[in-house]
């Protein structure tokens, strides 16, 4: 039994695997030589970085590779059709990142509030603005979730206890004792931080319309996809102080970032971290190790 962990994988999965006699490789295979070594392996675990595209599936096909694994939460770097063709199973790790993206989401909504990272790198440059900085506090505002599942809820019920009011937009209302269903104009007219937790979609779901209707205080969190949001929208938002901020963890076309971004001092950019703590990544292993468990039977 052979594991291909092409993005890495959490030391305590490949303890575990090896402790099980699994061999663990933890190379990594750019697209052509995974097409042709792949096959070597059982399973194949991805992170966001390689794509087990259509291509990548066909491969694949009538090797040893009877399982891909998704080290996170979307599926969008993996052709799921393809597989289910060529016989490979997907699964993911749905359960292990919400703290992280959560915790993460609330400390840009304060960094962007108290301007933390910009008062950071004025102060080291020797500037002294502290009159320039004079924040708001997020006690007492309200927070609109767009996308209200596993990480929109758990960023609901933290948000809670620091004194916000919570509203969401989702396809489904969701039961639940503290936050209102807003539809989604109505989200964005009356929320001062809102923040996406979509799965990848087909076509942004925030542009020029949307950002017109947020407040000129309201501040965007981008922590879900690159695609939910037309980026050329809110540069200019940002721009023309249409909308207060944004923090954004993911783009369109990762790892490219759009330069246009680098002149704003009203935007957080990180590189697609919101999963990148040690226990997100434990938990991560955890998940996969049951995975492969219950797969080939313990
Ligand atoms: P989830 O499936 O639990 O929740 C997504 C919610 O969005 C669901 O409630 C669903 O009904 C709703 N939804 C789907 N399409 C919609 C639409 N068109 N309009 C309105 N609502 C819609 O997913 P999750 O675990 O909460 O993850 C959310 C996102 O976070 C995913 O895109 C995932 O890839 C991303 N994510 C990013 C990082 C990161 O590192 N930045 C880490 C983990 C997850």
């Amino acid at each position: 039994m052979k594991i291909l962990a092409n993005d890495g994988l959490a030391q305590n999965a490949i303890d575990h695997f090896l402790n099980e006699g699994i061999e663990v490789d933890t190379n990594h295979y750019d697209k052509e030589e995974l097409m042709k070594v792949g096959g070597d392996y059982n399973v194949i675990v991805v992170r966001s970085n390689t794509k087990i595209d259509r291509e990548v599936a066909e491969a694949l096909k009538g090797t040893n590779t009877s399982l891909v694994i998704r080290a996170g939460v979307g599926l969008d770097n993996i052709d799921i059709n393809a597989c289910k063709e060529v016989g490979i199973d997907v699964d993911y790790t749905p359960h292990s990142s919400k703290n992280a993206v959560t915790e993460l989401v609330l400390g840009q909504m304060i960094n962007l509030s108290r301007f933390l990272s910009l008062a950071d790198r004025t102060t080291k440059e020797g500037q002294w603005n502290k009159k320039l900085y004079n924040g708001h506090e997020i006690a007492g505002k309200t927070l609109g979730v767009i996308g209200f599942g596993r990480i929109g809820q758990s960023l609901g019920e933290k948000a809670l206890a620091l004194g916000l009011k919570v509203i969401y937009y989702d396809l489904y209302k969701v039961e639940n004792d503290y936050a209102e269903y807003f539809e989604l104009d109505d989200l964005l007219k009356n929320a001062d931080y809102i923040s996406i937790h979509l799965p990848s979609l087909d076509k942004p779901l925030i542009g020029k319309r949307e950002l017109d209707l947020m407040k000129e205080t309201s501040i965007l969190i981008n922590y879900a996809r690159g695609n939910a949001i037309d980026e050329e929208a809110l540069i200019e938002a940002l721009k023309n102080r249409k909308i207060c901020g944004a923090a954004i963890d993911v783009f369109p076309n990762e790892p490219k970032v759009n330069e246009k971004y680098f002149e704003l001092d009203n935007v957080a950019l990180t590189p697609h971290i919101g999963a990148s703590t040690y226990e997100a990544q434990n938990n991560i292993g955890n998940e996969i190790i049951s995975i492969v468990d219950n797969y080939f039977g313990d």
